[in-house]
């Protein structure tokens, strides 16, 4: 089992921390989305599971902003010219997106 869990999304780490930090209160629009599209847990039979539209960018030609910004919910103008530089939310949990004040539960 692993301590520690690092999201990774286009070739670049967009979030890492403590495993039970990640699964409990990811932060991160990317990690967020892909914990809603997983099977297990509490999905009762029937129900349909999220997915993530669209898809990821060409490695060979990364846009200028966030490389998640065409998938991502929570997309706003800097995002698609500003790449998110490294946020702290504690001495061992890092996210990069612009709107991480705006991911907390
Ligand atoms: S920086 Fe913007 S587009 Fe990228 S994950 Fe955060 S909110 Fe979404």
């Amino acid at each position: 089992v692993a301590d520690r869990i690092a999201v990774m999304y286009a070739g670049r780490i967009v979030e890492e921390g403590a495993a039970a930090t990640l699964l409990r209160a990811p932060r991160h629009p990317y990690t967020l989305a892909l914990l809603k599209s997983r099977a297990s847990g509490a999905l009762a039979k029937g129900t349909r599971l999220e997915t993530i539209a669209g898809s990821p960018p060409d490695l060979t030609a990364l846009p200028t902003g966030c490389a998640f910004a065409d998938r991502c919910r929570m997309v706003q103008d800097a995002c698609k010219t500003t790449r998110p530089e490294i946020s702290w939310l504690a001495a061992s949990h890092s996210v990069r997106c612009h709107r991480v004040a705006d991911t907390a539960a």
